[in-house]
């Protein structure tokens, strides 16, 4: 494998960045996960834009022009020669001595890595579906920015696999489902309605969501940007995450609740089936 650091391509093994680095300290940076598919990098514009924003909001600089940046990140791609896989990308403010205050005149760091995954285990994964369970939201209020500082995510993520689960989702002291610990979470209705909540500061706006509207709206399918209960979850038609690497995944239990029939619904599987053509379509 190679990857890139701070102007070099390296051999993956060997790539390194500075002790340092105030990613490493603070968690003072940002990042992006792509997903490849078909040998395109899916959404690349819209995870470029959040990449824009989350540094805008962190009043972090760009480590180099947006062009060459997505020539490095298809570089990588095609070095790893990935055509079903990811693409992660990471700024930080940089390497200076250990101060929480910004250092001046310093470059900030940019780590890009790619690496196949099998489309068959995400397909499997979707036909079984997945279960989540529930833990109370403990993040800062910003997380609409996608920063580095995962911590909350790192132990809700961990909770849920001692559980039995694979995804975690945070919920408000209301009990409104906020996000899972790296997914955005949607119901459908009795009646065959889309729900999500809105992407305020409560949440990240997934890129993946952004692009499920449209292969919804193609699919005539009507969505509702609102808020839910973990009990209005549980007593949906069906439920599902969505997020770059897992795209629109079927959740059958929600804290040892079984949803419906306990199989993956049919509204969630054919936003799954139609992603990838909105996708491609919506990229050219
Ligand atoms: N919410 C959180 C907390 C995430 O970490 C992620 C992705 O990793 C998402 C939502 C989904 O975002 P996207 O669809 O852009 O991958």
């Amino acid at each position: 494998r190679i990857s890139y650091v701070n102007g070099r391509y390296v051999r993956h093994a060997e790539a390194a960045v500075h002790i340092e680095d105030r990613g490493y300290q603070f968690a003072d940076g940002v990042y992006e996960v792509c997903e490849v598919a078909r040998g395109f990098i899916v959404d690349m514009k819209g995870h470029l834009d959040r990449l824009d924003r989350s540094l805008r909001e962190l009043a972090m600089d760009w480590p180099l022009g947006r062009k060459a940046l997505e020539v490095i990140i298809r570089e990588v791609v095609a070095r790893n020669r990935v055509r079903d896989g990811l693409v992660y990308l990471q700024v930080t403010r940089g390497v200076a001595p250990r101060d929480f205050l910004f250092p001046k005149d310093t470059a900030p760091s940019l780590v890009v890595t790619a690496r196949k995954v099998d489309p068959a285990v995400g397909a499997k994964r979707a036909g079984t579906g997945i279960k989540v369970i529930t833990v109370p939201e403990n993040r800062w209020d910003r997380v609409d920015v996608k920063t580095v500082g995962l911590l909350p995510n790192v132990l809700a993520k961990q909770a849920a696999r001692d559980a039995g689960a694979q995804e975690a989702w945070f919920v408000d002291t209301d009990g409104m489902v906020k996000e899972g610990g790296s997914s955005n979470a949607w119901i459908v209705t009795k009646d065959g309605r889309l729900v999500t909540r809105p992407a305020d500061h409560g949440i990240l706006r997934g890129i993946t969501r952004t692009t499920l509207f449209e292969v919804a709206a193609k699919l005539g399918l009507a969505i509702e940007e609102r808020g839910f209960t973990v009990a209005e979850a549980k007593d949906a038609r069906e439920a599902f995450i969505s997020s770059a690497t897992t795209i629109a995944m079927p959740v059958v239990e929600i804290d040892g609740h079984v949803i419906a029939n306990g199989h993956p619904g049919s509204v969630v599987l054919s936003l799954r089936e139609a992603f990838f053509d909105v996708a491609e379509k919506s990229q050219a």
